[in-house]
């Protein structure tokens, strides 16, 4: 038989990024080409995400998309990831083009179910476990960047905040074995890449099996050891994201004090900054709890950049409440914040409440906690003109071909003008000017 062609496309997080990668090595590894042509392709997995019921319908609306575009020679299409599990079997009901649904838990599974489509059935569905992650290297091309490289470590979330799915969509928390991280990462250095993410929902909330792989490293959580381990290997960069407060401990701090090539860069979720409203989001810390971890961060040796993300209209909550959110935005002050307009997500505890807070309501406070950040953020931004930064070019500026773009440590973008030559090189840039998200400046 001759090879099939698959085209992938991805939607919502790093998680996906990174399982997409997975799936791209598996298929090529057993014999199906790879194509970027959605056009022409035999076969058209899309790598869900349910985050939010708007991103599941641009799902079901580009299934409608593919059929339509492709009516003289149908593609065989799947559908994986995050709406496969929480849908499974009903995709097909609601769609006969999709012949192939496969779960979070399927992606090393993908080319033996293409297989048995190819082989005659037509309703091929997987909602199983994950396999093991390791046993397979996913080839620099594959890769989402040849600089920066995702490193999943935990997937999955026990927390079940109210408003929030992937509990069910990703499953309960399961840990990577660090040893099985450690060797990835020394193949990732060994490739040429300057920079790994340790990626995960709560990537802190780390607990792996057995401790093979930490011996000998210090820390009082498993996670804190991981980072330790990971940083003994020289790599240039590690970073990791996301954070969860309750898990957040300031041994964490301490490591990265220890080890230079821990970058400086923290993402801690609030969510909210009123007492009531966390607890009705189920979040488990309070604004104290939360306000002690960011002292801890401020009062690090290392200069720490800490981002944030908060939903605003909350069902029930007041205007003095989301008063709170600004004041602890105010006392935070974030280097950046990702701000979210609560919307229901069916299927989640939070969806049974009254969702009573108006839209206009929700985009004036939406609007306010912006407008706020903006203030701190321009603040912390300008603070950079003058100074010498580290940056690892990652490639050219979207803007220009002129230009090249990479971040710093502490998670900067920063565009400036050099040789192609240098991108991949972790090299130092004098910034000359800082705007609301990013800084320019001239090669040093
Ligand atoms: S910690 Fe809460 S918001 Fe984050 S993935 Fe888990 S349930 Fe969702």
């Amino acid at each position: 038989m001759s090879k099939l062609s698959v085209h992938i496309e991805t939607f919502g997080c790093q998680m996906n990024v990174s399982d997409s990668e997975r799936v791209a090595a598996k298929l090529l590894d057993s014999g199906f080409e790879l194509t970027d042509a959605a056009d022409s392709a035999d076969v058209i997995l899309l790598n869900t995400c349910s985050i939010r019921e708007k991103a599941e319908q641009k799902v079901f609306q580009r299934v409608g998309q593919i059929k339509h575009q492709r009516a003289e020679r149908q593609p065989l299409v799947g559908v994986m990831g995050c709406v496969a599990q929480l849908e499974g079997e009903a995709i097909f009901n609601s769609s006969t083009t999709v012949q192939l649904v496969a779960g979070t838990g399927a992606t090393e599974r993908i080319p033996s179910l293409l297989e048995r489509v190819r082989g005659g059935e037509t309703r091929v569905l997987d909602l199983g476990e994950r396999e093991e992650w390791a046993g397979f290297e996913i080839p620099t091309a594959l890769r989402h960047s040849r600089h920066v490289a995702f490193v999943p470590i935990i997937e999955g979330c026990n927390k079940f905040c109210t408003y929030c799915i992937v509990p069910y969509s990703r499953g309960r928390e399961r840990s990577r074995q660090a040893f099985e991280i450690v060797e990835e990462v020394q193949k990732l250095w060994a490739a040429g890449f300057q920079e790994i993410q340790l990626i995960g929902q709560n990537v802190n909330s780390y607990r792996p099996k057995s401790e093979k792989g930490l011996e000998g490293f210090s820390g009082a959580t498993p996670f804190s050891r991981l980072l330790r381990a990971v940083a003994s290997e020289g790599i240039p960069r590690i970073k990791f994201t996301t954070s969860f407060p309750r898990d957040f401990h300031a041994d964490i701090v301490e490591a990265m004090e220890e080890h230079e090539n821990l970058c400086n860069w923290v993402h801690l979720p609030v969510q909210s900054g009123n007492n009531r409203v966390l607890r009705a989001m189920r979040r488990g810390h309070k604004v104290e709890d939360y306000l002690e971890k960011v002292e801890t961060i401020k009062n690090s040796r290392r200069a720490i950049s800490l981002t944030s993300d908060v939903i605003v209209g909350f069902p029930g909550e007041s205007k003095e409440e989301f008063e709170d959110t600004l004041r602890l935005t105010e006392k935070s002050e974030f280097h950046g914040l990702y701000i979210f307009k609560y919307s229901k997500r069916r299927g989640t505890p939070a969806a049974k409440l009254d969702d009573d807070v108006s839209p206009d309501e929700k985009a004036r406070r939406f609007l306010a906690l912006e407008s706020l950040q903006m203030s701190i953020q321009s603040k912390i931004y300008m603070e950079y003109v003058g100074r010498k930064v580290e940056v690892l070019a990652e490639g050219f500026s979207a803007r220009s071909q002129s230009d090249l773009t990479g971040h710093t440590t502490c998670q900067k973008v920063v565009n400036f003008r050099a040789d192609k030559e240098v991108i991949g090189k972790v090299v130092k840039v004098h910034v000359t000017e800082a705007k609301a998200h990013s800084l320019f400046g001239q090669l040093v």
